[in-house]
């Protein structure tokens, strides 16, 4: 985890809220890195505080009401928290992208998607109207949209090929790092399978890390190479996809895999996890699992778990692991 290797290294980001009802702890102290040509998957869930990271890196958090309490946010060995507007401004779209859950948010209705792909090159490349209109077209192929589609409007396609042209304009610019926020959510489940194919296949040939925000461990299993678990605004357990699936040590990250139906198996209720996710504006003292935690021993509710390396590159905060520390 040393910065030097590191695409991405968040140190310490704390982002609240101010609401009517309080303040709002969306994130807590996060700690996480990405590695280049990294796929990271960013797994709670909702409200865990994923987007609003995500919305964090990309300097997009809405400001009133949110805000960035403390914390660092080291982008290619810059801190994005010390950047200008108008430098962050250069940097999305054309170093950083982001992949939202409907693709109608990200598509102007009333623009053709040729000339969306072809507006994000020439933003951020010093390229002629004829250029940016070919590359616009190579994306669409790259994507398995015809060129010759590059003239119609958002309306004529569907869901998923919509999500295409949303992810070709993510990649017009070869961004090192795209942020794709439930990108498949929104679309039917064969379809899903396509796109999440056609992002594995892209973040191969262009050699781009990615943070990959969902709910689903499937998804995480298909793409990812490592997995945070996120609660209650703080990464709980991080570790490479294969040791998360074979060793979940975190009590709350256990019961996502529980509550994972099983067609093999002959057990006919589910395991959900008991209880809901904490009120972000009055989160539990002590471990913010332990009002739901079936292992919750006293201390649990009166301090705070330190995150441990139980294993190399294997990294849990629960007090249940501390004798297990063998580094
Ligand atoms: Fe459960 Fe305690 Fe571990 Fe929190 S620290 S997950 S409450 S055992």
């Amino acid at each position: 985890m040393s910065k030097n290797k590191n695409l991405l290294d968040i140190k310490n980001l704390t982002i609240h809220y101010g609401t009517d009802s309080g303040t709002v702890y969306a994130v807590d102290n996060l700690n996480l890195d990405i590695g280049y040509g990294e796929t990271l998957g960013f797994v709670g869930e909702t409200g865990a505080g994923k987007t609003t990271t995500a919305l964090g890196i990309m300097q997009l958090i809405p400001n009133p009401p949110g805000k960035i309490i403390d914390g660092e946010i080291y982008f290619e060995g810059e801190n994005l928290l010390n950047k200008t507007e108008k430098e962050m401004r250069d940097i999305r779209g054309s170093k950083i992208s982001m992949i939202f859950q409907d693709p109608m948010t990200s598509l102007n209705p009333v623009m053709t998607v040729g000339d969306q792909i072809a507006e994000m090159i020439k933003l951020h490349d010093k390229v002629t109207n004829e250029e940016a209109d070919k590359r616009a077209k190579e994306m669409l192929e790259v994507v398995g949209i015809r060129k010759e589609r590059a003239k119609d409007y958002p309306h004529q396609f569907s869901g998923g090929m919509k999500q295409r042209v949303v992810i070709a304009i993510a990649l017009a610019c070869h961004p090192s790092l795209i942020i794709a926020d439930e990108p498949t959510t929104a679309l039917d489940v064969t379809i899903q399978a396509q796109v999440l194919e056609l992002m594995k296949d892209l973040k191969v040939k262009y050699d781009t890390s990615m943070i990959m925000i969902t709910h689903d461990l499937g998804i995480v299993a298909e793409i990812c190479d490592n997995v945070a678990i996120m609660y209650a605004g703080s990464v709980i357990e991080y570790a490479d996809v294969n040791s998360l699936y074979n060793n979940p040590l975190h009590p709350y990250t256990v019961g996502l895999f529980n509550s994972i139906p099983d067609l093999d198996s002959e057990q006919e209720e589910l395991q959900v996890i008991k209880g809901h996710t904490p009120d972000p504006t009055n989160l539990p003292s002590g471990c913010p699992f332990h009002p739901r935690c079936p292992q919750a021993m006293d201390k649990c509710s009166k301090e705070k778990p330190n995150r441990i390396e139980v294993e190399p590159g294997h990294f849990v905060n629960c007090f249940l692991h501390e004798k297990t520390n063998k580094l």
